[in-house]
This record gives structure tokens, C-alpha cells and sequence, in this order.
């Protein structure tokens, strides 16, 4: 199955192996846990999990959790659900860098000490001004040349609590100049008055992520640490923490291009957004593309895997169509999926030369290509409900399904022949009188004539009425959040859901469970939807994917 070339970064390792510059690989997964993951996270989650289990190594699970304002325990539980769901364990290796908090400060102290950091009490945006631009050399702190002492003596104040938020920062003490803007004496440690999700009121001060960061690595002894081109600039801050410090390892700073896909976002922070404004049901709205909200939608583990392997690993930004996302679950369903009839907009018929109390049990393969999947009892009778466009008024000759004097074939059963299409006062077709071929059961006519249309059917004293949910993209535009001027939630589709109430299913789906998938014939593939029923009790169905084609169009 592995015939792809390996991508840059697993060449990297088979060489650091090869070489024996590393005896074993140690990867991470580092989330912060500030929101639910994304299918972007998955590539991450994929990648990282993916080559530890290919060298029978191991990945850890790391929370990023240094900023407390925005994390809290349910963000934590939900990744370590869907990082499981999607199929991989991290064993023992669960770690979050608000463990490392009593380390990071020594470290913090100890650059200090070399005098390699210091506190300074510019405001926020006298350090960004600064910091100087791309072509402009940065300004040095005039707190930059304090001594030892003085420094070490705030940061213990800083830590102690003496100061207010704002107040004061630690920095690295680098170079204003650097070309590599991240650095011009970066931020290390900030003041923040709030109460962590684990750590509770213990600290007021919390390190910035580029100090986290490298730092936890290496005390977890990673390997390879694999992160999106947008840490590219900040591998040489990375470096130079590790490198100032002396540590006894160093881990090796990767960047790989994100994954982008156009008619979505991929950013939680605009997530979090279409959810606490109310675009959306919930962080697992089956329109959204979180794991959480793939899952319910029907989505398989295997099918996301599967499309992070399409998409594979490069350097080069790209964005990635939502067809080929779409294309991945359509893929994977198509192979094991049960074929199951349901009418989602349904017209009565009745068949008047069909005994009124008969009731008849045919057969209908459960895979078509696929015969050991076995079979199912379709219960046949004189009311059935067919597709309300499966019929059609003065037809066009290619129209080769329902019409007054036409016949066309019923899946599994008989043909039948339209007599008459009955209407209401407004001339709305309420329901159609057709007759069948008792001949021709199981779809076939004696006499070898030709019936080219097929549609799908569901008994009506037997159906199970359920309701139907139908998604498109939630946005209109393919790049939402490109326009600066513009807001992406300004293109918002509003027709991303449909709701259809009253739909017709075969019998047998009323023992389906939520880890069902099905494909409706001719419709698309469904799953039961995991949080809710209609209000008047009935099932409710989520449409994953619709087919590629329809086989009876
Ligand atoms: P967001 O921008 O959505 O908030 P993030 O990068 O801030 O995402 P983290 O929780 O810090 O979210 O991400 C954990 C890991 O997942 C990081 O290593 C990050 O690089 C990776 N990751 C996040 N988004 C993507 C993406 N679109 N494609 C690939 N990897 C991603
Ligand atoms: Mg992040
Ligand atoms: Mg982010």
C-alpha cells in the first residue's frame, strides 16, 4: 500500500536513523487547548502520530496550555477524544506544559542569571513600536542594561504578584538588530491575573509560547519537532533558547505547510466565533469542519486519515478543493456502506390492481457489489411512497422515470405503469394510480422488453417517517476570509442546511445506530445524527456526502 515516496520530512528521519544520529524518533502532538481540533489539526495529528507508528516509536500528547484566559478542561477532554476517535493513542505519553511550569521558571532565572534576559516595562505597544520593521532596525529597552540583581529581583516581584498585569514583562535579551525580527528580544513571560484550568491561582505569570515550547520538547526528549511554516521565523528563537541554555538535548524544529481548504475556515479562533455568535448548532455542527462536527456528520476516522495521506506533506502553501475531502468519505463508504431505499420528498402511489391487504417480502442485496454482504426483507404492498421528482408531467422523451403511460422499474420489486396522477384543488399531484406487472418481480419482463428507469421505493403502511438533514458548504465564497476588507462571516451560506420532515425510510433503518453509515440509493450516504430526534420523536438523519452521480438520473 506504501508505494508514495516518502515526503521531506519522513526522509529527514529515515536518515537521522539511518545515520544513527537518533536511535528512535520521538514525536509530539502539542494542541492548545483554547477550542475544538479542526481537519487541519488531523493533518498535524496524522503526521506526527503517523511516524511514530510507522518506526514503532512514540508520539506524545501535549497540551499547550500556557495562556489561561482562553483554555479550559472541556477543550482538553474534547482533543483527547477525537485525537482517539481518529485512531490514535498516545499511551502513557500524556503531558501538558503547565507541568513544566517550576522548570520554566528556573530556566527563566537561570538565563537571567547569565544575563540573557530582562524585565522591562515598556507597554505593549511601545515594544512592538520598538521592535522596529523588516527594514528598520528595532530600538533597544531602556531597561535592557539592568544588572543581575535588579532583574532577578523583579522577576521574583513579577512572580510574586507585586505588579499589575501590563505592568512589566521578562524578555530575552538578543539583538534589536537581527534581521529576524522574532529576535529582537522576544517576550518570554507575561503577567496574567487569572485562574488556571489546572495550575488554579499558583502563578500570575505565564510563558510565552516560544519559550513553552522549545523548552518542553526537550524535556520530553522529541526527536523531530514537527510544526506549520508560520514557526519558520521562530526556529531561530527556538534554537537559541535551547542553545543559550546548554541543554542536554535538541530537538530538531520542522515546518510543513498547513493545510488549507478552500469554502471553509480552518483557524479556531474563527470557529470559535461562528459558534459563540450562533452561525452554527455547536463546536460539533455537522457544517463545521471540526473533527467533532465531521463525526456527527458521519465522516469515518478512516476516511480523514485517508485524505491527510492524498494530501500529504510539502513546503509549499496550497489549498486543497473540498471535493477531495468529500471524495475521501465517498470512497471509503462506497466500499462498506449497507444500500438501504429511502424517499427524502415523498408522493404516495398506489398500485390498483395490487390486493389491498397484501403484504409481500422481497429480496434486496445489501452491497450490490458486494454479495457478502448479504441480503434483506424489503416488506412490498398496494401504498407505496416513490420520489416526488421521479415523476414528472409531460415528460420529455428522456425522461426515463415516472409519467402518465409510462413504466419504469420499481428497485427489487415489479414495473410498473403510471395510469393517472391525482391533484388537489391548488392542481398539486397528491398521489398517482399506477398498476404493475405481477410478471415481473424482481425487476424483469418475461417478454424482454425494455424499461430503462429505475427508482426507489418505500412500502407506506410499513416506512419509518424520519427527518432528513441536508448540508452544503457553510460558505459561499472559496477563500471566506481572504477579502481584509471584508468580514468572512459576510459569506455565510444561507442555505447550508436544509431540513426535510417528513421522509420515508425502509422499516429495517429504525434499528440503525449511530456507528451505521448507509447509502441511500440514489441519494447520497446517511448516518443517524448522534444528539438529536425531531421534536415529534422521529429519527433524524444527517446526509454525509451526496453520490457522484446518480445511477438513474
Ligand atoms: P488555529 O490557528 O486554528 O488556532 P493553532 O495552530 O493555533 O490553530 P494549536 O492547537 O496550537 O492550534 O495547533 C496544534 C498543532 O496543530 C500545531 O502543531 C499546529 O501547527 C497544527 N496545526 C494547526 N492548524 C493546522 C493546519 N491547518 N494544518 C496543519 N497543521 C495544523
Ligand atoms: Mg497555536
Ligand atoms: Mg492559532
Amino acid at each position: 500500500t506504501n508505494s508514495k515516496p516518502l515526503d521531506f520530512i519522513r526522509q529527514i528521519i529515515a536518515n537521522d536513523l539511518a545515520t544513527g544520529k537518533h536511535k528512535t524518533v520521538v514525536t509530539r502532538f502539542p494542541p492548545e487547548p483554547n477550542g475544538f481540533l479542526h481537519i487541519g489539526h488531523a493533518k498535524s495529528i496524522c503526521l506526527n502520530f503517523g511516524i511514530a507508528a510507522e518506526n514503532n516509536a512514540t508520539c506524545h500528547l501535549r497540551f499547550d496550555d500556557t495562556n489561561p484566559d482562553k483554555e479550559s478542561t472541556e477543550y482538553v477532554e474534547s482533543i483527547k477524544q477525537d485525537v482517539r476517535w481518529l485512531g490514535f493513542d498516545w499511551g502513557p505519553h500524556l503531558y501538558y506544559a503547565s507541568d513544566y511550569f517550576d522548570q520554566l521558571h528556573d530556566f527563566a532565572v537561570r538565563l537571567i542569571t547569565m544575563g540573557k534576559a530582562y524585565v522591562c516595562h515598556l507597554s505593549g505597544d511601545e515594544i512592538r513600536e520598538y521592535r522596529g520593521t523588516l527594514t528598520e532596525p528595532g530600538k533597544e529597552s531602556p531597561y535592557r542594561d539592568r544588572s543581575v540583581e535588579e532583574n532577578l529581583d523583579l522577576f521574583a516581584r513579577m512572580r510574586a504578584g507585586e505588579f499589575d498585569e501590563g505592568a512589566c514583562v521578562l524578555r530575552a535579551r538578543i539583538d534589536m538588530a537581527s534581521p529576524n525580527i522574532v529576535l529582537r528580544d522576544p517576550v518570554l513571560y507575561r503577567i496574567l491575573k487569572s485562574t488556571h484550568h489546572r495550575t488554579g491561582d499558583r502563578w500570575c505569570i505565564y510563558p510565552m509560547y516560544d519559550f513553552t515550547h522549545c523548552l518542553s520538547d526537550m524535556l520530553e526528549n522529541i526527536t523531530h519537532s514537527l510544526c506549520t511554516l508560520e514557526f519558520e521565523n521562530n526556529r531561530a528563537l527556538y534554537d537559541w533558547v535551547l542553545d543559550t541554555l546548554k541543554t542536554p538535548n535538541h530537538p530538531r524544529q520542522i515546518e510543513f505547510a498547513r493545510l488549507n481548504i478552500n469554502y471553509t475556515v480552518t483557524s479556531k479562533r474563527k470557529l470559535l466565533q461562528l459558534v459563540s455568535e450562533g452561525h452554527v448548532a455547536g463546536w460539533n455542527d455537522p457544517r463545521m469542519l471540526t473533527i467533532s462536527g465531521l463525526r456527527r456528520r458521519g465522516y469515518t476516522p478512516a476516511s480523514i486519515r485517508n485524505f491527510c495521506a492524498t494530501v500529504g506533506i510539502g513546503r509549499r502553501e496550497s489549498w486543497i478543493d473540498m471535493g477531495v475531502l468529500e471524495n475521501a468519505v465517498r470512497d471509503d463508504l462506497n466500499s462498506h456502506a449497507q444500500r438501504v431505499l429511502g424517499v427524502l420528498d415523498p408522493l404516495k402511489i398506489v398500485l390498483t390492481n395490487y390486493p389491498g391487504n397484501q403484504t409481500e417480502e422481497l429480496i434486496a442485496q445489501n452491497h450490490p457489489q458486494n454479495p457478502d454482504m448479504g441480503t434483506r426483507i424489503l416488506p412490498f404492498s398496494r401504498e407505496l411512497y416513490i420520489e416526488r421528482t421521479d415523476f414528472m408531467q409531460d415528460a420529455p422523451k428522456k425522461f426515463f422515470r415516472l409519467s402518465v403511460g409510462r413504466e419504469v422499474r420499481l428497485r427489487y420489486a415489479y414495473l410498473i405503469t403510471c395510469q393517472e396522477a391525482v391533484k388537489d384543488d391548488q392542481g398539486r399531484i397528491v398521489e398517482l394510480r399506477c398498476t404493475y406487472d405481477p410478471a415481473t418481480k424482481g425487476g424483469n419482463a418475461p417478454d424482454g422488453r425494455k424499461v430503462k428507469g429505475t427508482i426507489h421505493w418505500v412500502s407506506a403502511p410499513h416506512a419509518l417517517e424520519a427527518e432528513i438533514r441536508l448540508y452544503d458548504r457553510l460558505f459561499t465564497a472559496e477563500y471566506p476570509d481572504a477579502d481584509k476588507e471584508k468580514d468572512f462571516k459576510d459569506f455565510l451560506n444561507p442555505d447550508s442546511l436544509t431540513i426535510l420532515t417528513s421522509c420515508m425510510l425502509e422499516p429495517g433503518l429504525g434499528q440503525a445506530t449511530i456507528d451505521d453509515r448507509f447509502q441511500f440509493e440514489r441519494q447520497g450516504y446517511f448516518c443517524l445524527d448522534s444528539e438529536s430526534r425531531s421534536s415529534s420523536g422521529k429519527p433524524v438523519f444527517n446526509r454525509i456526502v451526496t453520490l457522484r452521480d446518480s445511477w438513474a438520473k
